[in-house]
């Protein structure tokens, strides 16, 4: 068993040797990971210049890029052997709902999984690292479970797991994806040399929480298990579109 761990942000993060310390339980690991925090960077490749890969005493690789690069140089370059599987996080902080679009966890998982390998993305709800042992522990059951009897693969999940000591023995929910309102508006500050400078404002709150949501099961205290796809073709309105076009 080969795992490959990657997270989004930087190889320096605790999530990411906790999720590396679970995997070496399941065979040989490789970490490649950013070198510096690239939360919010989606699946975005570097294309405009090269990329470096350092590795550090730890023994991780880190990468001068993206999460996606970090994923893609490994699977393309680095790596002798395929892995088995992809892990990414564990994440300081949820990833849920529209989140998801431009999560960095979730994209360098996305990347193994554009690959044709299994790929699970970790987060932790509330960001701190708090009970981050326990959401290593949770993680191991499910790498466990998902190596043991998954369906058969390609698959891409995407897991958030509650900052409790409980965790482990939470339930663990099979979860869509919410939706959130449009975020807050941006924050504009004048910059020491008297320009406007405007910050990304917060996440909105989340709009679509219901019954068998990620959100929902987060605020239940369980853990949430999204199984998620790439395809982004609104296939239910196709037909419309099909009169629309006349075609
Ligand atoms: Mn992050």
């Amino acid at each position: 068993m080969r795992i490959l761990v990657a997270n989004d942000d930087g190889y320096l993060a605790p999530g990411l040797a906790a999720l590396a310390a679970v995997c070496r339980e399941f065979g040989e690991v490789d970490v490649v990971a950013p070198e510096q925090n690239a939360s919010g960077t989606s699946n975005a490749l570097t294309l405009q210049r090269p990329l470096s890969v350092h590795t550090a005493p730890s023994g991780f690789r880190y990468v001068n890029g993206t999460p996606s690069d970090c994923v893609h140089v490994a699977l393309t370059g680095l790596l002798e052997h395929r892995p088995d599987l992809v892990v990414s996080g564990i994440n300081n902080g949820a990833n849920m709902g529209d989140d998801t679009l431009y999560s960095g966890t979730v994209a360098a998982a996305m990347e193994g999984f554009l690959f044709g390998i299994p790929a699970i993305a970790f987060s932790q709800v509330e960001r701190g690292w708090s009970q981050l042992d326990v959401a290593a522990a949770v993680a191991r059951e499910v790498i466990a479970q998902a190596l043991r009897e998954a369906p058969a693969g390609p698959w891409l999940l995407n897991v958030n797991i509650p900052n409790r000591p409980d965790a482990l023995q939470r339930p663990r929910r099979i979860t869509r994806l919410g939706r959130r309102h449009a975020s807050e508006p941006v924050i504009r500050q004048v910059s020491p040399r008297g320009e406007p400078i405007y910050w990304i404002g917060p996440a909105g709150d989340a709009r679509e929480a219901g019954e068998g949501t990620d959100f929902h099961a987060a605020a239940q205290g369980e853990v949430s298990i999204t199984p998620l796809q790439v395809d982004l073709t609104d296939h239910a309105g196709l037909p419309q579109w099909r009169r629309w076009a006349g075609a």
